[in-house]
């Protein structure tokens, strides 16, 4: 019995933005969701590498692991596309899984130049890091791959604190002892609360590109975005803009104090392969 054919006959229970809800998924979802599903056994899963740079120097400090699907016939699906589906069956955990260990295990095989010291940003949907034995799975895939603690960021929306009680805060807690990073991803958007900056061991803030979009110049978006980067310095955040378009948002950005950014501007995401090529254009 499959998955998605004991899934089809149940009832959803699910989390999105800190209320539950219970549906039945329409048919065309269900459909959707068994390709998933045989996509994830037949591998047509890769991940593509997109650059952090730190804003002051320009090094090449980081990169963030983003997940395609290579369609036998629609060809590369972007995760928009997908993760939602993903989430609500479940299959996220798998896929997650597959995701967190694919990376860690490119990134330890970069063993010449800037590569070799780079950190792996992993997006961690709140269903994977509430899963059983996600902790563990980490531990396991630090051991596996040989990859430094410190070198792995996992990346979490606002939607992963919005359980946050003092259980949530103690699985975080327990995720920093491993010696792995937090960033909190799209900072400002969703369900933003101040007390998750108090209260989350974060070590990393991403100011959501919906506001770097409209910076400098839209005097509204300045004054959030430079609240955002002071309040995050204050909390010893060390702040990631992303989806950095253009020279005057860098340069925008860079008054601010902002610490890395990621963007088209410097880099679209890669395949691995393409991102070895480019570190090396670079160099010379
Ligand atoms: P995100 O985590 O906020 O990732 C940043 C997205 O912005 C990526 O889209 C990236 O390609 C895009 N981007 C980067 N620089 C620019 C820019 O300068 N301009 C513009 N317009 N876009 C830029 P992508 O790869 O399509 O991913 C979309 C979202 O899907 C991600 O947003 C993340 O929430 C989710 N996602 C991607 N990979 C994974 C994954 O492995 N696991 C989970 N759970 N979610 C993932
Ligand atoms: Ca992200
Ligand atoms: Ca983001
Ligand atoms: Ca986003």
């Amino acid at each position: 019995l499959s998955l998605i054919s004991v899934v089809s006959i149940m009832t959803f229970t699910y989390y999105r933005k800190g209320v539950m809800h219970e549906q039945v998924l329409p048919p065309e979802d269900l459909a959707f969701a068994s390709e998933l599903e045989a996509a994830i056994a037949h591998q047509e899963f890769y991940l593509v590498y997109q650059p952090q740079l730190d804003l002051t120097t320009g090094a090449l400090v980081g990169v963030e692991a983003l997940i395609r699907w290579r369609h036998p016939q629609q060809g590369v699906v972007p995760p928009v596309k997908f993760i939602g589906i993903a989430e609500v069956t479940g299959l996220i955990v798998p896929m997650g899984a597959w995701v967190l260990k694919a990376a860690c295990q490119q990134v330890a095989a970069w063993k010449d130049g800037a590569l070799s010291q780079v950190k792996v940003s992993v997006n961690v949907s709140p269903i994977q890091l509430r899963s059983a034995g996600f902790h563990a799975y980490v531990q396991q895939v630090l051991r596996e791959t040989g990859l430094a603690a410190d070198r792995l960021v996992i990346e979490l929306t606002e939607s992963a604190f919005v359980h946050t009680d003092d259980k949530g805060t103690a699985h975080l807690q327990a995720l920093k002892q491993l010696g792995v990073k937090l960033a909190i991803d799209d900072f400002g958007t969703g369900y933003s609360c101040l007390a998750y900056l108090r209260d989350i061991p974060g070590d990393y803030l991403k100011v959501d590109r919906s506001f770097v979009n409209d910076v400098p110049g839209k005097e509204r978006s300045e004054a959030v975005t430079s609240a955002i980067v002071v309040l995050g310095k204050n909390l010893h955040y060390q702040i990631v803009a992303e989806g950095v378009e253009t020279q005057a948002q860098a340069d925008y950005l860079k008054s601010l104090g902002c610490d890395l950014v990621q963007g088209y501007l410097y880099a679209k995401p890669m395949e691995a392969g393409v991102l070895q090529q480019w570190v090396r254009d670079r160099q010379t």
